[in-house]
């Protein structure tokens, strides 16, 4: 199990000669078992929570991985072999598979099948897929939001964060975010369409930070890194503003989270906040795609993504998130199709 921050060498590399790939013991599982190749796979933060020790207050919710057994995420994968009537051979699919190139996988329910192929594969493990769904059902069925409503996102390059911040200017909101370089702040402004960006590395005040972006307050707080942002952010918050809290990044690694010491302002200042998960928002998908889809095709959303070339660079591309190396959306092309 991983203690502190997460590094390359808590996972190993093995080479597929000495694996031998191999149906479930179980008759009932290994009848409907599909083989998969598997094309990208998707770095998320949540990983880290499951390579931490059974018996923590997360255990409850998340399934901690087998130390020594491949780790499990979010990929695009193509069918080579199904016993399945649901998927058959050459379908792509989307869903929970493993780190390998090759996976036998039985939890079905969560593999989608892709219908659209004139839009990058990689994008279902972005956009597509789970952090997509996160940024449009914490946004719009958490958050609330109004028109001219003055919006923050923390982590806002990211997988989740770029997507919310789009969707909140489409809705015709003033957007500010924040980021851990230059480069991410330039491309906030210039690629993604934030009114304002700023690199929190730069900054020593948070409060006075957020006092100079958001002279009025901010209405819409969607919470990704946790700890000294949450608490600058309840300063600053507006009467009656919501706070989506998706993640806090920023406590994944500590031992002991970090005290918040100004929640008193969801008093005073009348604030929702409500925490959320995404899997309880995946029968919206379809609605999802309608939105997104044309946003794509029309150019009106853009996605950054960060691809690592290479089962063999997932580990550093997995760590890298709680550096802040990715910029945009971290994949890892493990196949070509
Ligand atoms: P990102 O692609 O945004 O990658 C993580 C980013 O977090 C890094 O690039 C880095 O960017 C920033 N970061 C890392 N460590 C810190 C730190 N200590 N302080 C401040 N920033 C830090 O990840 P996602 O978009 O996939 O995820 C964003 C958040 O959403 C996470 O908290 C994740 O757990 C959560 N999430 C929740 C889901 C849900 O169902 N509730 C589903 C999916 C994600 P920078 O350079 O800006 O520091």
């Amino acid at each position: 199990y991983v203690e502190g921050s997460p590094k390359e060498s808590d996972m190993n590399f093995t080479d597929a000669a000495s694996i031998k790939l191999k149906l479930p013991d179980d008759e009932d599982e290994a009848s409907k078992a599909v083989l998969v190749k598997n094309l990208y796979l998707s770095c998320d933060p949540v990983m880290r929570i499951l390579m931490r020790k059974p018996g923590d207050e997360t255990s409850a919710y998340f399934t901690p991985y087998a130390p020594g057994s491949p780790l499990s995420g979010y990929g695009v994968a193509k069918v080579l072999d199904s016993r399945n009537s649901n998927f058959k051979e050459g379908d792509l699919v989307w869903g929970t598979t493993k780190w390998e190139e090759y996976s036998v996988i039985t939890a079905l329910e969560s593999l989608h099948k892709i219908q659209h192929t004139d839009v990058p594969l990689s994008y279902y493990t972005g956009i597509l897929g789970m952090p997509g769904m996160t940024a449009y059902a914490g946004f719009n069925e958490v958050c609330s939001p109004k028109k001219g409503e003055y919006v923050f996102i923390s982590a806002a390059s990211g997988a989740v964060g770029q997507l919310v911040g789009q969707f909140a200017k489409l809705l015709g909101c003033y957007v500010v975010g924040s980021a851990g370089s230059k480069e991410k702040v330039d491309l906030l402004k210039s690629k993604l369409n934030f009114d304002e960006a700023f690199n929190y590395k730069e900054e020593h005040d948070l409060n006075a930070t957020l006092k100079r972006y958001f002279p009025e307050g901010i209405d819409i707080y969607f919470e990704n890194v946790g700890g000294k942002f949450l608490d600058a952010v309840l300063l600053n918050m507006r009467v009656h503003g919501r706070i989506a809290v998706c993640g806090m990044i920023s406590q994944y690694n500590l031992d002991q989270p970090e005290g918040v010491t100004n929640l008193m302002c969801l008093v005073y200042k009348r604030i929702h906040m409500q925490g959320f998960t995404v899997r309880d928002y995946f029968h919206l998908y379809p609605k999802y795609l309608d939105y997104i889809l044309p946003c794509i095709r029309e150019g009106r959303v853009v996605y950054l993504e960060d691809i690592a070339q290479g089962l063999e660079n997932g580990p550093a591309a997995l760590v890298g998130l709680f550096s802040g190396r990715n910029v945009g959306k971290q994949v890892v092309s493990v196949s070509q199709f």
